[in-house]
């Protein structure tokens, strides 16, 4: 009896850790991204044991499979089992831990309601994650592409070309966060910026994926199109993502109070 209603509470599913915060002495509850069944809060208990049965599966940024149990309120982590080891290699370079921070920290905003439509978005983030961990391109231009993705994929997709807001073809000079993007002279608000063609060709390149175009960009240009970028989230997301700010510093040595959450 306790067998089949354990196994009618149970389900499987690939899941990205996004955040974990402690639980107690030794239990952690971990914030994951799945794949069919949206954004779940779950507790793994006995995590912070050593030894424990889990392991190193559930930290930040780590992709496992997952058994999970339906509780009350929050689901239980039953088993989990490592599919992608992004952690370790993100985790060692400063560069690459705040844009996976930034990332996991604007996926979590962006399906906290989003129920069980959580596939495009899980696989743009393990995609990022993945190409972070083998840096396949600067980290700052994988954050933004992942970015510009992410909020397409909210529907809020910027347009680079023609104006974002009556649509007349492009090329045009002014960008506006809260039009969607490029616009015309005629729709321009009054201080909009007007970046560098070659910054506006970035952030197009950047939303399709055109590396080619990406990987050869100026670092100007590329500075340019990061706070365009960060403007675009911050105005959807309605308030700052906190991590874009760390993205910005430069300064190595300056690490930052990483939350205790990330680390126990
Ligand atoms: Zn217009």
């Amino acid at each position: 009896m306790a067998e089949s209603t354990f196994a009618a509470r149970s389900y499987r599913d690939d899941g990205v850790v996004l955040r974990t915060h402690r639980l107690g002495e030794a239990d952690r509850i971990i914030v994951l991204l799945t794949k069919h069944h949206g954004q779940v809060r779950a507790v793994a208990r006995g995590v912070r044991r050593t030894g424990s049965r889990f392991g190193a599966r559930l930290e930040p940024f780590m992709v496992a499979d997952l058994q999970l149990v339906r509780g009350r309120s929050l689901e239980v982590v039953g088993q989990a089992v490592a599919r992608g080891t992004y952690g370790s290699e993100i985790a060692a370079d400063y560069a690459r831990y705040t844009a996976a921070a930034a990332m996991a920290e604007t996926a979590e905003r962006l399906t906290a309601n989003d129920g069980e439509a959580s596939l495009p978005h899980y696989q743009l983030l393990v995609g990022a994650l993945a190409a972070l961990s083998r840096g396949a391109h600067a980290p700052e231009l994988i954050l933004d592409s992942y970015l510009l993705r992410a909020l397409s994929t909210a529907g809020w997709a910027p347009s680079f070309t023609d104006c974002a807001r009556c649509g007349e073809p492009g090329p045009h000079a002014a960008f506006s966060a809260a039009l969607g993007g490029i616009v015309c002279h005629g729709c321009r608000p009054p201080g909009s910026p007007a970046p560098a063609p070659e910054t506006v060709h970035l952030l197009a390149a950047l939303l399709s994926g055109d590396w080619s175009v990406a990987d050869t960009s100026e670092p100007i240009h590329r500075r340019e199109a990061s706070g365009l970028v960060a403007a675009y989230v911050q105005w959807h997301l309605e308030r700052a993502v906190r991590s874009l700010r760390l993205v910005e510093r430069d300064d190595p040595t300056s690490l930052p109070t990483r939350q205790e959450s990330s680390l126990t």
